[in-house]
């Protein structure tokens, strides 16, 4: 379970406004985030994440408060351990794609797992520069797992790939949702983008 209950002023270029959230995820499930484009569905992730901070309020999981304003608690995101896969991917572009994996896991078998789910098997060797922009951002996507992440946080993850791609890589991706009981909060604009996948919505702005 994470629990959210926060405040921020956006500072937009027409002025402030603020983005208020009061929601509660639950275990295991798959919430798709949506809402305009500046409603501050990146900025709520990173919050999360431990990237930005709130303003006012609370951010916590079962056992552990991430952020409390009141009490001045506030977890570095190392210690938050999430997934995050950014919406420009922030791959590291001297690293090849094994690299990417090996930075974040030393299980073998579970790289070879992600890497075979990613569709990257025999892409090890290659930079980002010498991916496709499908390739990239499921290597994106890829090393978010690697971590076995209890909480994943996906900014526009799917927006590189073809709709047969996709289904594919959702279908395979609920599978070890699953298995690792990750709670998973997916930023889409598009409200078509989860058809087929049972799960929460949270609607901002
Ligand atoms: P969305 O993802 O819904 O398109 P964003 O979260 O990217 O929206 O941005 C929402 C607004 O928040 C933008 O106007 C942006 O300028 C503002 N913003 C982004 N980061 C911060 C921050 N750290 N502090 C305050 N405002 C921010």
């Amino acid at each position: 379970m994470i629990a959210v209950e926060i405040e921020k002023k956006l500072k937009a270029y027409n002025g402030l406004q603020v983005l208020r959230i009061k929601k509660t995820f639950l275990p295991g499930g798959i919430t798709r985030i949506t809402g305009p484009s500046g409603a501050g569905k990146t900025t709520l992730l990173k919050m999360i994440a431990g990237l930005i901070s709130p303003d006012s309020g609370i951010i916590k999981t079962n056992d552990t408060n991430w952020f409390d304003a009141s009490q001045k608690t506030n977890l570095p995101p190392q210690q938050r351990r999430v997934g995050f896969v950014f919406q420009d991917y922030a791959l590291f572009p001297n690293m090849t794609v094994k690299q990417h994996l090996e930075y974040a896991t030393v299980d073998a078998e579970w790289i070879t797992r992600l890497l075979t789910i990613g569709g990257l098997e025999t892409f090890t060797t290659h930079k980002p520069d010498h991916l496709s922009g499908g390739q990239q951002q499921r290597l994106a996507i890829m090393r978010a797992l690697a971590i076995k992440p209890k909480l994943l946080l996906m900014d526009e993850p799917f927006s590189a790939l073809d709709l047969k791609m996709k289904s594919a890589l959702i279908t395979d991706l609920q599978v070890l949702f699953t298995e690792l009981g990750t709670t998973t909060l997916i930023v889409s604009h598009n409200p078509q983008e989860l058809d087929g996948v049972s799960g929460d919505e949270l609607e901002i702005g």
